[in-house]
Formats: C-alpha cells, structure tokens, sequence
C-alpha cells in the first residue's frame, strides 16, 4: 500500500516547490512540521499546516474528519502512518463542505481505498465527482493558469455518500451525527461525535487561531449572514463540549465564555462595517475597500498571515449585501 504511494507525495512536493511554498498566501514562512495530538483514546488531531487541522475518530469504524489542501495530502498521509493508520484503515472521510481547505485532500486518501466513503452535502458531492469547476474558479481567483494549494482529483461517484439533516453514522460503538449549517457555504455540515460531545465545526463557527480569539470566515459566492447566526443558535442548542476548528484546533466550551453572542455580533459588526465603507466609497474597488476595512478593524493588521482570508470575507461579505439590496454597484 504505502509502496503504491510513494510516487504521490514526490509528485505533490514537486509541484509545491514548482508553486513557491513561500508564497502560499495561508502559511507562514517557515516551514510547518505537522502536529499530531491525542485528545482522548479516540480521537486524533492533525495540525497540517498551522492553520488546517484533520481530525481522525477511531471507534469500530474509523472517520477522518476534513482532508486539507491537495497538495497537503502526503503530509496527511504521513501523519496517518505515523500513528499507525493506512488508508486502508479508514472506512469513510467526512467533509464539513467542498473548500479547497476542506476537501482537497480527500480524493488522494480514497484512491488508496475503493472501500473509504467520503460524506458531503448533496449540493457538494458533484464537485468532489468532477472537480473541475472548482479548480477552475480557484485559478480564477488567483489568475494564475494553476493553484498554488494544488489539484483536487476526482472521487468516483459510488465512493460519494451524500449526507444531511437527521443522518448519523455508524461508527460500531458511537454515533457522528450531522447537521447542515448554512451561512458560510450554503452546503456546510457541521459533525457531531456523541461520545466525546465534539462538534466538528469547519468553518460555521469561523476560525480560531493562537493570539486571535476569533475570525469569521465568510467568503464569496453564497456567504448568509442571517444562515450563519442562525447555524451558530443550532450549534449552541447542541451544548458540545469541545469544538474541533478546522482553522485551528481543539477548544472546551467551557473555556468559551459568551463565545456564541460575539461571534454572532461579530457577523453583523463586519457586515455592517463593510457596507459602511461601500456606501461611503462607491468607487472603491475590492483591494481598497479590503484596505479600508483594516483601517476600521485594526487588530486584524497583527495576523498578516490571515489577510488572505480577511479579504475573501470583505469580498463575501460585499456579495452578500448587493444580493440582498443593501449595496449597489462592482461586485459581481
Ligand atoms: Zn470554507
């Protein structure tokens, strides 16, 4: 199996460096060694990148929960080996939505298992089939011809389960139970693990990174404030005792105080203060407008590493008030 393999991660780190690792918009300069942490007997983190984090439940059947960037797959894939896990090992992968950041890695994982079922919306599942589409409005939007995070591959359909409202999998011992959560991608789940009561966010509760309590994540083309504040109730009447951030890590709810209030004042502080910038400068285009919102939200000027995210949500955020006649004009 691992010698089936070996070709894959030469491939993706040569594509990497043909990329320009230190160019990658979501890393920081250093190189990041993945972390691998135990949070209890059955669940694993994998800390990819330092700002992606997979997530392994091992109970009768095992589930991986999110996949990285494409071209974070052999990492991942060594991680796994590292704790003694082959793909072979893995029954199905369950992605909270179709993102690069999400789901890139998990074509490359199923090809070494025609068994492995990877669970997504219904609305996700054609782009995990045929990922061109995707790929192609990712090379849009860095208007290179190529994706620095690399190439998805396409999962055939018999390995794609779609998954929603009501459904829970068996995993032989214990439950995940999933839960749609609009806002952030009309497609988003959101994973719940009853044994451990771990939540499984991706990217419903933003993300929350050392030194940066919280971030939203609201990027274009169907971020929904109301959806969003109204997963976060959902998600909140679910009482978890932990949530597991995609972006990054473990948290105990309790350590969370008044978490789910400010980050949903959060949604209408950036939102209103986006529209404010767009009424006040209608000719701006997105980079000032991104500019401008920096300048009212100082502290995000500390994470520099995360303006990349910053101005997707700036730019979401724009889509989402045109759509629903708040501003007017240059966003398309
Ligand atoms: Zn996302």
């Amino acid at each position: 199996m691992w010698g089936r393999l070996s070709s894959l991660p030469q491939l993706l780190m040569a594509t990497k460096k043909a990329a320009g690792w230190k160019v990658l918009p979501h890393f920081s300069l250093t190189v990041h060694i993945m972390n691998i942490e135990k949070l209890d007997d059955r669940i694993t983190l994998f800390d990819i990148d330092g700002f992606t984090t997979s997530w392994l439940i091992r109970d009768r059947r095992n589930i991986l929960i999110e996949s990285g960037y494409p071209i974070n797959a052999p990492e991942l894939l060594e991680g796994l080996g590292r704790v003694s896990v082959t793909p072979r090992d893995i029954d199905f992968i369950a992605l909270t939505h179709v993102h690069l950041d999400h789901a890139g890695g998990a074509g490359y994982i199923a090809k070494e298992n025609p068994d492995l079922k990877v669970l997504v919306h219904e609305k996700g599942a054609r782009h995990l089939i045929d990922p061109s589409k995707l790929m192609e409005s990712v090379k849009k939007a860095y208007g290179s011809g190529h994706s620095p995070e690399g190439e998805m591959v396409p999962i055939p359909a018999r390995q794609v389960l779609t998954v929603g409202s009501g459904d829970a999998i068996d995993l032989g011992d214990n439950r995940l139970e999933v839960y749609p959560t609009p806002g952030h991608a009309k497609h988003h789940l959101v994973y719940f693990d009853t044994k451990s009561q771990s939540l499984f966010s991706g990217d419903a509760l933003g993300g929350k990174l050392k030194g940066l309590p919280n971030f939203l994540m609201s990027p274009p083309s169907d971020y929904d404030k109301e959806s969003a504040k109204q997963s976060i109730d959902a998600i909140r009447a679910m009482e978890p005792k932990r949530i597991c951030f995609t972006h990054c890590g473990p948290c105990a709810t309790e350590e969370l105080n008044g978490f789910y209030e400010t980050l949903k004042k959060k949604h209408d502080l950036w939102s209103e203060c986006v529209r404010e910038i767009a009424v006040e400068n209608p000719d701006a285009d997105p980079e000032k407008m991104f500019e401008l919102f920096l300048e009212k939200n100082e502290e995000l000027k500390n994470y520099p590493e995360l303006h990349f995210s910053f101005r997707l949500s700036v730019k979401g955020i724009l889509i989402y008030l045109k759509k629903i006649g708040k501003v007017s004009g240059y966003v398309s």
